[in-house]
C-alpha cells in the first residue's frame, strides 16, 4: 500500500503539491529559485572585513553564483565565540551587493532585527536553532522577503513543513526549504546530510528545496561530494560556505572550501546540473 502524503502531513496543506500547485519559483532581483535554473548561494560563515566579503563575492560571482551569503548576526553555540558584526556586517553586505550585483542572503535572530535585516538583505535566512521560533517566523514573514528556512538539527521533515506552513500562514508564500544535516549519533561529521530529506521535500511539497552541505559536513573534505548528491537527489539549488583563507575564518573554517576548492567544485557540479537541467524541463513539458 503507498502511503498517503496528504493524509501524513495533513497539518501543513498548502506547502504540498497539488493539482494548482507542482513548484513555487521564489523570485529574488531579476532571478527565481525554484524555477529551471539551478542556484548556487555560496559565501563566508560570517562577515567579517570587507577585504573578506569583497574577495569572496567577486570570486563566487565568477562562477555563476547568484546569491551572496554571509553571516551578520550569528548564532553561535558559545557565548563567547564570535558574533557577528551587526549592522556593519549588513553594510558591507550592501557593498557587496552594489558592486557585485548578487543578491543577499543573511540570518535574522530575533524580531527585533527583522525589519532592519529586511532593509540589507534580499532574503532572510532563519536558522536551524529558530526554526521553530513561530514569533520570528511571524515577523520574518510579515518582512514580505522570501525566507530560506533553514531545517532544525533535531526537526523532523513534518516539522519543517508545519514551520513553512506558518509562513505561508502569515502571507508568505515564498519559502525555500533547507537541509543542513540532522544530529544522530555519528559524530564524526558535524551532522548527518539527510539525504532522503530533500528527495521527500521535492516529492511532497511544491516549495523550492536547498542542500547546505556545508553545516552538515562540518568538514570542508566531505563538502563537495555531499553537494553532488544534493543534485542528483532533485535540490534546486546550494547554499555552501567559502572563505579566502579557512584556517584564519572567524568562525566554521573547517567545513569553508577555499577558493580554489570551490572552483573544482563547481567544474564538478556542471554535469549535475546539466543532466538535472535537461531532466526538469523534460517534466515541464510532460505538465504542459
Ligand atoms: C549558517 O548558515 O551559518 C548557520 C549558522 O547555519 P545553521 O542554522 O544551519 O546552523
Ligand atoms: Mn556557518
Amino acid at each position: 500500500m503507498c502511503v498517503d502524503w496528504h493524509e501524513r502531513f495533513a497539518e501543513a496543506p498548502d506547502v504540498l503539491k497539488s493539482a494548482l500547485r507542482q513548484q513555487t519559483a521564489v523570485p529574488v532581483l531579476d532571478f527565481e529559485i525554484g524555477g529551471d535554473g539551478f542556484i548556487t548561494m555560496a559565501g563566508p560563515c560570517s562577515v567579517e572585513t570587507e577585504r573578506q566579503l569583497m574577495a569572496t563575492a567577486n570570486h563566487v560571482r565568477r562562477n555563476g553564483v547568484r546569491v551572496l551569503r554571509g553571516g551578520a548576526f550569528k548564532p553561535r553555540s558559545s557565548p563567547y565565540a564570535f558574533q557577528g558584526l551587526g549592522l556593519e556586517g549588513l553594510k558591507l553586505l550592501a557593498l557587496a551587493r552594489q558592486e557585485t550585483g548578487l543578491a543577499i542572503v543573511t540570518e535574522v535572530m530575533s524580531e527585533t532585527d527583522v525589519s532592519l535585516i529586511a532593509e540589507y538583505a534580499d532574503i532572510l535566512q532563519i536558522g536551524s536553532r529558530n526554526m521553530e521560533n513561530y514569533a520570528l517566523l511571524e515577523a520574518a514573514a510579515h518582512s514580505g522577503r522570501p525566507i530560506l528556512l533553514k531545517r532544525g538539527m533535531v526537526a523532523t521533515v513534518y516539522d519543517l513543513l508545519h514551520s513553512a506552513q506558518c509562513v505561508l500562514d502569515h502571507g508568505n508564500p515564498n519559502v525555500i526549504l533547507c537541509e543542513r544535516g540532522i544530529r544522530t549519533f555519528e559524530t564524526t561529521t558535524r551532522n548527518t546530510f539527510d539525504v532522503a530529506a530533500i528527495a521527500l521535500l521535492k516529492l511532497v511539497s511544491h516549495l523550492p528545496v536547498i542542500a547546505d552541505p556545508s553545516h552538515a559536513a562540518g568538514h570542508r573534505e566531505l563538502v563537495p561530494a555531499l553537494a553532488r548528491t544534493a543534485v542528483t537527489a532533485g535540490a534546486d539549488g546550494l547554499l555552501v560556505e567559502v572563505h579566502p583563507e579557512p584556517c584564519k575564518a572567524w568562525s566554521d573554517g573547517e567545513q569553508s572550501l577555499d577558493f580554489d576548492a570551490f572552483d573544482a567544485m563547481m567544474a564538478s557540479l556542471n554535469p549535475y546540473i546539466a543532466l538535472r537541467e535537461s531532466a526538469v524541463s523534460r517534466t515541464m513539458e510532460a505538465v504542459a
